[in-house]
């Protein structure tokens, strides 16, 4: 295990904001973990992957592990399914092309998001219509507390949008260590998400092609961290009720809006794009000029310039709409 004192993450966080980390221990091996537990001594510690769901503090007042253990394989495959397992430190996109250039169907849909393997299953990773949910057959973590290595069925994961119980009861001590993930040689292409619709009645499908789709259609509508700093949707779309909807439609006919079971998905995006705030630019920081669920960092920026915005912007979306806006992307304070 690799230690290093003061480190500087700054080309940890995809916002590409200064951050000072008291201690940061590099993981890269399953044996790292027991040792890490030992230095920590019950301490608080931030787990970090590729840094694109933070947003990190100028300083950090504890430790942080980096999760680089790597390693992929398929472990038995029968005329249904493929079961391959796959270690947190792999990063995500690298996976899906090597998933797609074997012909497995399943997660083409999540071609090009920014990350790690290790963080896909703490927000269930979803877009144009797939959430890494659907796929998952285990995830096998370490137990910071208690020293085990533990596997959990998807039902235990308790997954759900942008959720799962590595955001609530296992926050901070689950190091995720591999998942298993079940994906199919019979072709099962998703298209029902809107610019997909138009490859519905295509012949020769594959999950190549489609995963080379989502990432030209990605690439067209999302800023690319390398170029500009910024951490995707900075916010999840609300989930409200029938009722409330309502109220939000009559007085607002063109809100976008998706039906959930009984409630209603708003889409963030046009929230904020109603109060002016896409394209604004504060300083440093500012809302992404055609998407506005991204906040975004032009560089020399402090992070609590882009947190100040944030709650700007949540404060008039809920006076105007009473809806709150949930932040997607991991804020400060985080320790403790
Ligand atoms: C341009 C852009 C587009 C994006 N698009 C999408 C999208 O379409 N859909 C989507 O769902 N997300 C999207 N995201 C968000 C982000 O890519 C995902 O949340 C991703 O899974 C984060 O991976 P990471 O390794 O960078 O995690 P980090 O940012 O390092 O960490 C995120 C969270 O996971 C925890 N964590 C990280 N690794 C581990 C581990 N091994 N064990 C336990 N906990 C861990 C961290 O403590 C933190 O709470 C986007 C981000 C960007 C920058």
């Amino acid at each position: 295990m690799k230690t290093e004192s003061n480190a500087d993450l700054t080309h940890f966080n995809t916002f590409a904001f200064p951050c000072d980390a008291k201690v940061l221990y590099s993981i890269d091996s399953d044996e790292d973990l027991p040792l890490l537990r030992q230095e920590l001594r019950n301490a608080p510690c931030l787990i970090l992957g590729g840094g694109s769901n933070f947003l990190l503090p100028e300083k950090l007042d504890c430790a942080v592990a980096h999760i680089n253990i790597k390693g992929k394989k398929l472990v038995n495959e029968n005329d249904r399914r493929c079961l391959l397992e796959v270690a947190a430190g792999e990063n995500w996109h690298e996976f899906v092309q090597w998933t797609v250039s074997q012909g497995l169907w399943g997660i083409e849909n999540l071609a090009l998001i920014p990350g790690s393997v290790g963080a896909a299953p703490v927000q269930n990773i979803g877009a144009y219509g797939v959430e890494l949910s659907n796929v998952i057959d285990w995830v096998e973590f370490y137990h910071l507390k208690t020293g085990e290595f533990i596997r959990l069925t998807p039902g235990e994961c308790q997954f759900s949008y942008r959720q799962s119980i590595f955001k609530t009861e296992l926050k901070d001590a689950a190091v995720i260590t591999r998942v298993g993930l079940r994906l199919t040689r019979t072709p099962n292409p998703q298209l029902d998400y809107g610019p997909l619709q138009s490859f519905q009645h295509s012949d020769n499908l594959t999950p190549a092609f489609i995963a080379a789709k989502v990432a030209e259609i990605r690439q067209s509508k999302l800023p690319d961290p390398g170029v500009l700093g910024n951490a995707g949707s900075f916010f999840k779309n609300p989930i409200i009720s029938d009722e409330h909807y309502r109220v939000i439609k009559q007085a607002f006919p063109d809100v976008i809006a998706y039906p959930q079971q009984k409630q209603w998905k708003l889409a963030a995006g046009w929230l904020i794009e109603k109060v002016n705030f896409k394209g604004l630019r504060k300083g440093a920081v500012g809302v992404h000029q055609h998407q506005a669920l991204v906040l975004v960092h032009f560089g020399g920026g402090k992070s609590e310039q882009l947190l100040a915005l944030a709650k700007e912007i949540q404060q008039t979306v809920q006076s105007t709409f009473g809806v709150l806006l949930e932040k997607e992307v991991r804020t400060y304070p985080f320790c403790g």
